[in-house]
């Protein structure tokens, strides 16, 4: 019992849990009561100060980080080689979680007898979804600060990378102080993150109850098959194409680096956002897994707004469902185009709630399917976009742990050895 408890007070990942099912628990007692507004209404808020706070130090946390581990890749030599690594990790993943959901919906062919739930497309959700040129044009700022203030992610990194780049360049007094200004932002940065994820398990108690108060249960049977097919698929992604690259090509023991993670995935899994659980992301990977900060400064952000291998993957499923539902032929022509379209899809979705359903959009037009059929997957999709976060966060990890054992950080391989809690 002493040890459990031990466990629980230095493990803030077993907090988090507990936070979990206290707030499934709460959340289900009370809308059964039928005073589920009790939970949307007055604990729901311990949730919204939770993600404010998170929010809050997304901007200056990723140009301090950026800016300060760019400062260190020294060469533009290192700097090309890292660009693609990250790149071809990128782009390899997505495509394999890709064809892992299109094999897994042709063999269960979910949508075959699906009901057609009369549900109305938002109307918005069309307009909603930028084109992907449009998300590629807008990494280049107009206004860089502006881009901060808005809290447009993309260009604030293009923005943070040009300018650690160019402050190598500069002369060595003012690339000395410059450095020594950003890495001493980016230690204050990190503190207060820090401080904030002290609050985890409480602000996801809060985040869960309100969706099961919310949501309940029961739009789930009617879908059953749907969501099988999504969860098998991330499951394998997650569980075992994953850990396999972990292991071949970094010699990294995926449970270690899991249980490192593990407050980050949780996060990512209860706020259903990728640029949310960032600060978090972040912390782990430095602090709870020991990888350095000239990779992890580059290749989370990045990976973060780009690198979404459950959205990728649940892009493929959810447009053959809409087409096997409807009873439309889809030719193998079309099916690439699909795949294809549905790599664009997560490489423009915006990392936050739901916004790989928007994107959905840009598929079902590629390939000529019913936009009214995103209706069918409404009912589900909070429980969907929890796992595919949770997902494109564990393939962000993944990547950042084995760029960084493939730039030589053995560290990797003794830290992981002892798991140090935060
Ligand atoms: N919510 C996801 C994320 O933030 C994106 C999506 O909706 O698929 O990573």
């Amino acid at each position: 019992m002493k040890r459990i408890f031990a466990a629980i007070k230095s493990g803030l990942h077993w907090q988090i849990a507990i936070g979990m099912a206290f707030g499934i628990a709460i959340g289900a007692f009370a809308r059964e009561a039928g005073v589920g507004y009790w939970v949307t209404d007055y604990v729901a808020v311990l949730g919204t100060l939770f993600l404010r706070a998170l929010r809050m130090v997304i901007v200056p946390l990723i140009v301090a980080s950026m800016i300060s581990g760019i400062t260190g890749i020294a060469s533009g030599k290192d700097f090309g080689r890292l660009s693609l690594k990250t790149a071809g990790y990128y782009v390899g993943t997505s495509l394999a979680a890709i064809l892992t959901g299109l094999i897994l919906v042709n063999l269960i062919k979910p949508g075959i007898g699906a009901p057609l739930l009369l549900q109305q497309t938002p109307e918005d959700l069309a307009e909603r979804a930028a084109t992907v040129g449009d998300t590629l044009l807008r990494i280049i700022p107009t206004n860089p600060l502006k881009s901060m203030i808005d809290g447009d992610i993309l260009p604030v990194i293009f923005f943070s990378l040009l300018f650690g780049f160019f402050v190598t360049r500069t002369a060595e007094s003012y690339r000395i102080r410059l450095t020594e200004w950003f890495q001493a932002l980016f230690e204050v940065m990190m503190r207060l993150t820090q401080f904030i994820i002290r609050f985890a398990p409480i602000g996801i108690f809060a985040l869960i109850a309100e969706i099961v108060a919310e949501t309940g249960f029961s739009a789930f049977p009617p879908l059953a098959a749907y969501m099988a097919t999504v969860i098998t698929g991330l499951a394998f992604h997650a569980f075992i194409t994953l850990p396999l690259l972990l292991i071949l090509i970094g010699k990294i023991s995926p449970w270690k680096l899991f249980k490192a993670m593990s407050p980050s995935l949780l996060t990512s899994f209860s706020t259903a956002s990728s640029s949310a659980t960032l600060p978090v992301t972040m912390d782990c990977a430095e602090n709870r897994a020991g990888i350095s900060n000239k990779v992890t400064s580059f290749v989370l952000p990045l990976g973060a707004t780009i690198n979404m291998d459950g959205t990728a993957l649940y892009e493929c499923v959810a447009a053959m469902f809409i087409a096997q539902a409807y009873g439309i032929e889809i030719t193998l022509l079309q099916q690439g185009i699909i795949v294809l379209t549905a790599l664009l899809a997560s490489i423009g979705a915006a990392a936050i709630p739901m916004a790989g359903l928007v994107m959905m959009t840009i598929i079902l037009k590629a390939v000529g399917l019913p936009l009214e059929g995103i209706g069918l997957l409404l009912a589900v999709d909070r429980v969907l976009d929890m796992m595919r976060t949770s997902v494109n966060n564990w393939s962000d990890s993944s990547g950042t742990a084995i760029v960084a054992k493939t730039e030589g950080e053995d560290q990797l391989s003794v830290l992981f050895a002892k798991d140090k809690p935060i």
